[in-house]
């Protein structure tokens, strides 16, 4: 890969003007996401465009002097796919942030791609509809980087991930030529379905420069239960035994570990005794029965505390719990954050090997997670100052991820691969699944120059 050269520089000033800059102290800001102990590079230039016509000028001026490309969204990832490479240009698309239009026939959103998520669901729910994806960053982070990772959330139990709520997107590729994909209407079977491709791509097929997402109507009633369990193998059974009876559309798990930090950090009087809690929330007509079902499942596989409320504002109290895991945990240290998906019987053994890693190193270790889907977040507290804690922290790190393998997982549920889970990716889609894959990439973006290296 090449850098720019001061020509190349000159062709983006006249074509950006100021949207482009090379000012170090201001690209400091954009070089790296929220994840921890993943490498960063050095950009040569950063572009904060404005609208779609900036980011095709630079795709397109780029692609000439085979510069890559790292695109940006809020860059609150978790896997360094937005951190920078050296001698980038990153693309951020932050200031792309309008809604063009909401439709409420339709029951479509269309946005640019900085839009952030929860200013959508605000601009939804003013006209009574709802925009269902709800990752824990949904407060920061944009539309764009959602589609980009595939974001995942609470609500994923019964309403899918992000990919399960877009129509129709708007892409530049990396040449600087436009695709629009998809269709307008509910059914689309007109050749390969190049919307759900770019879909969790992390900004290496397409730059996504406008989204049309789906809304739904507003949910009316919602009700919702806590349970405590006195072992992980009694709360996730009751976690089957409530898929096999009810469709909550969220089914949280937190350890002992983490149920003990949000406590000190809340004082909310939750019971650290408990080795593990449920918070489970159902909707729709019937959500205070169906939650009383979930209670009832809880009961029957030994929670030794249940408590159930129709209340929104106390359902929310309760949610709280959950939504600060990951802060509650941070005050305790510095964190290395996973995430890893088993098929949801096999969850008992995740826990248990987890809690094995934990030990083998010496390390505090939190899971909370989505237990519906399977999709933990084993969350390592270690000491960043500390050598010696760190080598422990990324040795447990890669014991998590290989147990995860062993047990029939997936490396990522909704993070991605970015460059932290990229040692991995070959142990768990074959030699010729990812030559496919990387065929993919040459389709799209035959230089190559598009977050090169990331992903797959
Ligand atoms: C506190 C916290 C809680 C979180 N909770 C969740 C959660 O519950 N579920 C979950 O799934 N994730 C969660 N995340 C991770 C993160 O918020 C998501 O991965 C999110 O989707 C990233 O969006 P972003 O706008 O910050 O993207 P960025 O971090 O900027 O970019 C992420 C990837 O998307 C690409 N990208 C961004 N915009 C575009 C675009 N327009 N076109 C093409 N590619 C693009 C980038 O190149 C990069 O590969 C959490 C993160 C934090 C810090």
């Amino acid at each position: 890969m090449s850098t720019l050269d001061d020509a190349a520089v000159d062709q983006l000033v006249r074509e950006l003007g100021p949207a482009i800059t090379t000012d170090p102290d201001a690209m400091l800001a954009y070089r790296r996401d929220q994840s921890v102990l993943t490498p960063a590079g050095a950009p040569c230039a950063l572009v904060r465009a404005r609208d779609a016509d900036d980011v095709a000028a630079t795709l397109r001026i780029a692609s000439q002097h085979g510069v890559p490309v790292v695109t940006r969204g809020a860059g609150t990832g978790l896997a360094g796919a937005a951190n920078a490479l050296d001698g980038c240009i990153v693309l951020s698309v932050e200031k792309m942030n309008r809604i063009v239009r909401i439709d409420t026939d339709a029951r479509t959103a269309t946005v640019e791609p900085g839009v952030i998520n929860a200013d959508l669901a605000a601009a939804a729910a003013q006209v009574g509809l709802w925009y269902v994806p709800d990752p824990g960053s949904r407060a920061i982070s944009s539309i764009g980087g959602n589609l980009a990772t595939n974001a995942g959330g609470s609500c994923c139990a019964k309403y899918g991930v992000t990919r399960d709520h877009v129509a129709q997107l708007t892409a530049v590729l990396a040449d600087g030529r436009v695709v629009r994909t998809g269709a307008a209407t509910r059914k689309n079977v007109a050749g390969l379905d190049l919307t759900q491709l770019l879909v969790g791509s992390e900004g290496t097929l397409a730059v996504i420069v406008e989204a049309t997402m789906r809304l739904r109507a507003a949910t009316t009633d919602t009700a919702t239960m806590v349970a405590t369990f006195p072992d992980t193998a009694s709360a996730v059974a009751a976690v089957l035994a409530i898929r096999a009876r009810a469709e909550p559309r969220v089914v949280e798990f937190m350890d002992r570990t983490t149920i003990a930090a949000v406590d000190d950090m809340t004082h909310m009087g939750l019971d650290v005794t408990a080795a593990a809690m449920l918070l489970v929330q159902c909707d729709g007509r019937g959500a205070a029965d169906d939650v009383r079902v979930c209670a009832d499942a809880c009961s029957e596989h030994g929670a030794t505390e249940v408590y159930d409320t129709s209340d929104d504002a106390e359902g929310e109290a309760f949610m709280h719990a959950r939504y600060v895991a990951l802060t509650a945990l941070e005050r305790c240290g510095s964190t290395l954050l996973d995430d890893l998906a088993v098929p949801v019987p096999r969850l008992p053994d995740m826990l248990a090997r987890i809690e094995g890693v934990a030990a083998r190193y010496d390390l505090t270790i939190g899971t909370f997670g989505h237990a519906a889907d399977g999709n933990m977040h084993p969350t390592i507290v270690f000491d960043a100052a500390d050598p010696d804690t760190v080598t422990r922290a990324n040795a447990a790190f890669a014991d998590m991820v290989s147990a995860c393998l062993d047990l029939g997982g997936s490396i990522s549920g909704e993070h991605g691969i970015g460059v932290l889970k990229q040692p991995w990716l070959a142990a768990q889609v074959g030699e010729t699944e990812r030559e496919l894959m990387r065929g993919v990439k040459r389709a799209f973006d035959p230089a190559g120059i598009l977050n090169p290296g990331r992903g797959y």
